[in-house]
């Protein structure tokens, strides 16, 4: 059985060349402001230039906060770390409350190591060589036939020599020997300038100036910080990276870790690649942790952090003081607030279709219509969980297209959350604790 997650229709920002968003894309639909905001924070992530910059999403609930940063997400690609944490996930009893944030905070920033690979023989090490003078760029194949740098030094520099007197011609793939010394050319794949564009971006070269031989071909993994942190700490050891159960890290293995780092940087082994934290339900850190936000972002090794919350003006935890989102308002000030609103009905509708479509679910358009005005009335996420519910009421009935009257149905059966509360509130005499008055504990 294959399981389908809330945000499983998203694939990306639905953005173009220009960052412009399209109306219905890659499961994305309307909230066009928003997304080009996130395709502007997106550029600037995948440039690397920017660190420890923090976002707000603000918007009420269902207008899309966690799906656009889901589509960040995909856009990024997997090179580019990006970690999801809800806030209440750091209030646990096993690590304190900066420790799981410190955590947070490394798994969202990659380092993209360097390795230098092995040659092996029988191998084909693809050169290529830039000749700027004259313009263009000229590629080549060279089997080896050996491993000795020597040997594989003087057969490129024949193979360079034959490539700058055009001995060769494009689509040629050529060989040199070992024990002759020869080139000898072998079939077409060969390349000039103009092929190798053609080629694309996924062919990987060695680059080599002018008349010289690459000597080793470069690997390059990336791996997170809090990885690294992991693996090196003596307590847990690797495994733990697979449990999930990391326990408290040392102060002392990060320290030496980041000194490690910067040196392999320095040494030119390693880049540090600045991945995105998203923090939803933001109101739910208290004091403490947005102090501990507001250093951390300081640092030239922080990620980009998203936040996301669907509150007003709320108690910042852990003080008396209230301010907008529950944020405090020095760490307001430093925030790109980008804001969601709601969504009107034609968008409702196309949402309610990509989902039906994901959940594998056919409706009638009449049934899509019914559903969309519960959306409208209710909530978004209120109409989408009665995709797949009106959809086993059908089964029900043998048939294998949800109506009308199979919304209709499930909305009886579940209540949203404004009947809810207005079924509370006439019954709320036989429930238990009713003492508090209802106000303050909607507030709370
Ligand atoms: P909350 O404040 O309650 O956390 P949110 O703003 O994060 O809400 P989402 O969870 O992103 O809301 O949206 C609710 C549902 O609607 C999700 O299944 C989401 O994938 C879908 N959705 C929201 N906006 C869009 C959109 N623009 N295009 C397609 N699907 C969307």
């Amino acid at each position: 059985m294959e399981r389908i997650g809330a945000h499983s229709h998203i694939r990306g920002l639905g953005l173009d060349e220009s960052l412009e968003p399209r109306q219905v894309s890659q499961g994305m639909v309307g909230q066009v402001k928003a997304r080009k905001a996130a395709g502007v924070i997106l550029q600037m992530i995948k440039e690397g230039k920017i660190a420890g910059r923090a976002i707000l999403m603000a918007g009420p609930p269902g207008t899309g906060k966690t799906a656009i940063a889901m589509g960040i997400a995909q856009a990024l690609g997997k090179d580019i770390p990006f970690t999801m944490l809800a806030a209440s996930e750091i209030f646990s009893l096993e690590m304190s409350k900066t420790e799981a944030l410190t955590q947070a905070f490394r798994r969202s920033i990659g380092v993209r190591i360097k390795e230098e690979a092995e040659i092996i023989e029988g191998e084909v090490v693809e050169i290529q060589i830039d000749r700027s003078i004259t313009g263009g760029t000229k590629t080549g194949k060279l089997t080896l036939k050996t491993t000795d740098m020597e040997t594989i030094y003087e057969l490129g520099h024949k193979m360079v020599d034959a490539l700058n007197k055009e001995k060769v011609l494009a689509g040629d793939v050529i060989t040199l020997d070992k024990a002759s010394g020869k080139i000898s050319k072998l079939g077409r794949s060969f390349t000039r300038a103009r092929d190798y564009d053609a080629m694309g971006a996924d062919t990987k070269f060695v680059q080599c100036p002018e008349g010289e031989l690459q000597k080793r071909r470069e690997v390059v993994h990336t791996v997170s910080l809090h990885e690294i942190d992991v693996i090196n700490s003596r307590t847990q050891g690797f495994l733990a990276l697979f449990s999930g159960d990391t326990g408290e890290i040392k102060s002392e293995v990060r320290e030496q870790i980041n000194t490690k780092v910067t040196e392999w940087r320095e040494e030119g082994k390693a880049e540090i690649v600045p991945g995105v934290l998203f923090i939803d339900e933001v109101h739910m850190l208290d004091i403490e942790c947005f102090s501990f936000l507001n250093r951390a972002l300081e640092d030239e090794r922080a990620p980009v952090v998203i936040m996301a919350s669907n509150r007003g003006i709320t108690r910042i935890r852990g003080t008396k003081y209230k301010s907008p989102h529950g944020i405090p308002i020095d760490l307001l000030d430093r925030l790109l607030i980008i804001s969601t609103s709601p969504y009107d009905e034609e968008s409702i509708k196309k949402i309610i279709t990509i989902r039906c479509e994901e959940e594998d679910v056919s409706m009638t358009d009449e049934a899509r219509d019914v559903l969309t005005k519960i959306g409208v009335e209710t909530s978004l996420r209120y109409a989408i969980h009665l995709i797949t519910t009106s959809y086993l009421v059908a089964k029900k009935r043998k048939a294998t297209t949800v109506e009308a009257n199979d919304v209709k149905r499930v909305y009886k059966l579940f209540l949203d959350e404004k009947r809810s509360v207005n079924y509370l509130r006439e019954y709320q005499e036989q429930y238990m604790f009713n003492e508090i008055p209802a106000d303050e504990e909607m507030e709370g």
